[in-house]
């Protein structure tokens, strides 16, 4: 069987839910859109359904998987509906969802609920992405109240630089909230990862942790106690020796200067391991911290294994306990968010809390 395997720790994504809870001092959403960031909605679901507040997808269809696994905690769709056509599902599931912009509103509006509704009004506070304008904050805050088929409704926010610690536009962000707010009596939420981290000052009533659940921290220098949930691991499955002035790989990228030994590791972007890493992007083998050296192919790395004796065989981490994936993030020019929804095809192996 080829050993490449993503291998999860439900213990860790619970772990992790719990401090993003408790540094945040509210309830929590667990994010868990796009298939938990590459993890397994169901499975880290219902890993989470006996502490979590509730859960946040992206879509219907997402919350639709969750329902039919069993999973009856709230579950917040964060871009709403796509459709009127989707509100008598969300009806009937019981689902909380985010009204974001106007044609939501009407659709809304014009329908008769078996029973009321949880609707999350979110404003457009600076990140000019989703949301409702501000100013109309205090007039929709109101007609939504007086729908029929609205039950309860809590105001959000999203920001759009809260990873940066010195950046002043998420207190701005914040602060405009509160003033368009102007002592409306409303649950709060505006807290992601990085609000929880970053902004103690910021808090609300409920967070919307998505990627510290993962134990990839999304501010700079990280110690913040997060356990890294997904090990991306494969083997070694073939050694060679290379000569001074052998090269490897596609475009003969990386030429050795030396006698050296190659590793061939069975993992490659089909795997969802980025192709774009340079050569030295680091990675562990047998324990120990080495380099990638060439291209990055569909199903294959080549790796040194110069002075190592690890041979056929040998365990490799891509990323995990040792290797951060926000490394190997920086290293692809990109975030952890994107290679952790990118990993595909390899075995899934969930470790469960004892
Ligand atoms: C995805 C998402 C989150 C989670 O963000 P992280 O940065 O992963 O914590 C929170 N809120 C909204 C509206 C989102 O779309």
């Amino acid at each position: 069987m080829r050993p490449a395997k993503a291998v999860i720790d439900l213990a860790a994504l619970r772990h992790n839910y719990s401090l993003a809870r408790r540094i945040h001092g509210g309830k929590a959403l667990a994010v868990v859109k796009a298939n938990a960031y590459g993890h397994g909605a169901v499975a880290c679901a219902t890993a989470l359904a006996g502490v979590a507040d509730g859960f946040a997808v992206a879509c219907l269809e997402e919350a639709e998987a969750l329902r039919a696994a069993g999973i009856e905690s709230p579950i917040l769709l964060l871009e709403g509906v796509f459709e009127a056509a989707e509100l008598a599902r969300v009806d009937e599931l019981g689902l909380w969802m985010v009204v974001h912009q106007s044609e939501q509103l009407a659709w809304l509006e014009a329908f008769a609920a078996a029973r009321p509704l949880t609707v999350w009004l979110k404003f457009n506070t600076g990140m000019n992405r989703a949301g409702l304008p501000l100013a109309r904050l205090a007039e929709l805050h109101a007609k939504l109240a007086a729908a029929p088929a609205v039950g309860s409704i809590t105001v959000m926010t999203h920001f759009a630089r809260a990873d940066e610690p010195d950046c002043e536009e998420t207190m701005a962000q914040f602060a405009r909230l509160e003033a368009a707010l102007a002592g409306i009596r409303v649950p709060l939420s505006v807290c992601n990862s990085a609000g929880i981290l970053g902004w103690p000052s910021i808090r609300g009533d409920w967070a919307r942790p998505g990627i510290m659940l993962y134990g990839a921290d999304p501010m700079p220098g990280e110690g913040h106690g997060l356990r890294p949930v997904m090990q991306l691991e494969s083997r070694v499955m073939a050694v060679r020796d290379l000569a001074a002035g052998d090269a490897v790989g596609y475009g003969a990228r990386f030429v050795a200067t030396a006698p050296m030994r190659v590793g061939l590791v069975a993992m490659g972007y089909a795997d969802g391991y980025p192709r774009v890493v340079p050569d030295g992007t680091p990675l562990c083998v047998g324990g120990r911290r080495t380099r990638i050296v060439g291209r990055v192919s569909m199903d294959m790395l080549t790796v040194d294994l110069t002075g190592c004796d690890a041979g056929v065989g040998a365990p490799v981490e891509l990323w995990g306990a040792t290797i951060p994936v926000n490394e190997i993030a920086a290293a692809a020019g990109t975030i952890a968010y994107e290679l952790l929804c990118n990993v595909k095809r390899v075995r899934f192996e969930y470790i469960h809390p004892a």
